[in-house]
């Protein structure tokens, strides 16, 4: 394969030449455990993670106590649904989310209903936009949390989470907010003032694979039990050694992807020239064009061209994706695509294109070829394209 264009980054990140070098060190002579306290090695791994974790706090604009390292989005999303609603579940057996989450959330959901939780799935319009007036009236004094993404990972259409919040606020009820795939994309100013708990992942922002954190607020951390018990590490709540390299690792990437915001504006411009130039192709929607996203995410479905067919077609020169590749071996059309009103063969015949801050233009002219040649050919060997009635 020669070098095939990368453009996959919703999906993960290259860690940075920067992070790698801030990690290796705590791979190397730094190797101590932050839990010895007894002698300089430990001593200088606590050290690190404190350092960190300050710097963290101070980029995402929280506190440094808010803050639980864990494996990453899928973990925290498990450890805060789980979390809150096993400890409520006798006053509170309701759980909001709505149908275009993360599988993560959504798999939690199915779990929870097992244990006899009601779960509220909100819609969404063509957008991928939730009702605001539906959560409002969603919302009762049973429901023990609501959760709902921040950017979605296949659209990147960005739900209003500071209204929600602030819905949330008014009506008692706690909101968890998946930020994955908003961190570094968009600014997250005041993103926290009504969230109450949040989680991050340093693979989509140029840091190491098996790290994320999640966010809890202080006013609402008595909603939650320690999810991982042995050691008494992160103040009792998740217990195992801490993973000093990539903790530093992490913070290294927030910090550059708090510094690099700016570079997204060219990446959007470079998002919209794309999406111009593939609308010339007959039979063409773009999912979510019409509300605000992340600017660096193109989500497209092109008519009578089976998704899978083209991603295969496409797979030796340019990495791409349909769907959300956490789940990518499901032969399932894209759940978030059916939910916004797309019948089946539409749903199957998307590619969600994912730009990183160092996508060139030169990169993004041979993919439009790729695309426009590979749907060409498939379209052409397609009877129901050519008899279709135009
Ligand atoms: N949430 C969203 C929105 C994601 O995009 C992903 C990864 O694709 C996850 C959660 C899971 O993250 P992780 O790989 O850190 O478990």
């Amino acid at each position: 394969m020669k070098n095939p264009i990368y453009l996959d980054y919703n999906a993960t990140t290259p860690c940075s030449t920067s992070v790698l070098d801030a990690m290796i060190p705590y791979f190397k002579e730094l190797y101590g455990n932050a839990s010895s306290q007894h002698h300089s090695f430990g001593w200088l791994a606590s050290e690190a993670i404190e350092k960190a974790t300050n710097s963290i706090a101070q980029d995402l604009r929280i506190k440094p106590n808010e803050i639980i390292y864990t494996s990453g989005s899928t973990e925290s999303i498990n450890t805060i649904i789980k979390g809150v609603y096993r400890k409520n579940k006798i006053k509170k057996n309701q759980i909001i989310t709505v149908k275009t989450e993360h599988k993560a959330v959504l798999d939690v959901c199915t779990l929870l209903e097992k244990e006899d939780a009601e779960i509220t799935y909100l819609k969404v319009d063509k957008n991928g936009l939730i009702s605001l007036e539906e959560l409002e009236k969603t919302i009762t004094n049973k429901t023990s949390i609501v959760s709902i993404m921040l950017a979605n990972n296949e659209t990147g259409v960005l739900q209003d989470i500071n209204y929600i919040g602030e819905i949330c606020k008014k009506k008692g009820a706690l909101l968890f907010s998946d930020i994955t795939q908003a961190l570094g994309k968009i600014n997250l100013k005041d993103i926290f003032f009504n969230v109450d708990f949040a989680c991050f992942s340093a693979h989509k922002i140029f840091g190491p694979k098996g790290i994320g954190l999640t966010y809890i607020k202080t006013e609402s951390k008595a909603h939650l039990d320690s999810f991982i018990q042995g050691g008494g590490q992160q103040r009792n709540l998740r217990g195992g050694t801490y993973n000093t390299p990539s903790i530093v690792g992490f913070s290294i990437a927030i910090k550059k992807s708090v510094q690099n915001i700016h570079f997204n504006n060219r990446i959007a411009k470079l998002r919209d020239y794309m999406q111009e130039k593939l609308l010339e192709i007959e039979g063409t929607k773009i999912n979510g064009v019409e509300v605000d996203r992340l600017p660096n995410t193109l989500n497209i479905s092109f008519d009578y061209v089976d998704g899978e067919k083209l991603l295969f077609a496409l797979s030796q020169k340019i990495a791409v994706s349909n769907g959300s590749a956490c789940n990518s071996s499901s032969v399932h059309p894209s759940h978030v695509l059916k939910a916004m009103g797309l019948n089946n063969n539409l749903a199957f015949s998307s590619l969600r294109i994912s730009l990183g801050i160092t996508t060139s233009k030169t990169e993004i002219n041979i993919a439009i070829a790729h695309i426009k040649e590979s749907i060409e050919l498939l379209r052409n060997n397609n009877s129901l394209w050519i008899n279709r009635s135009i």
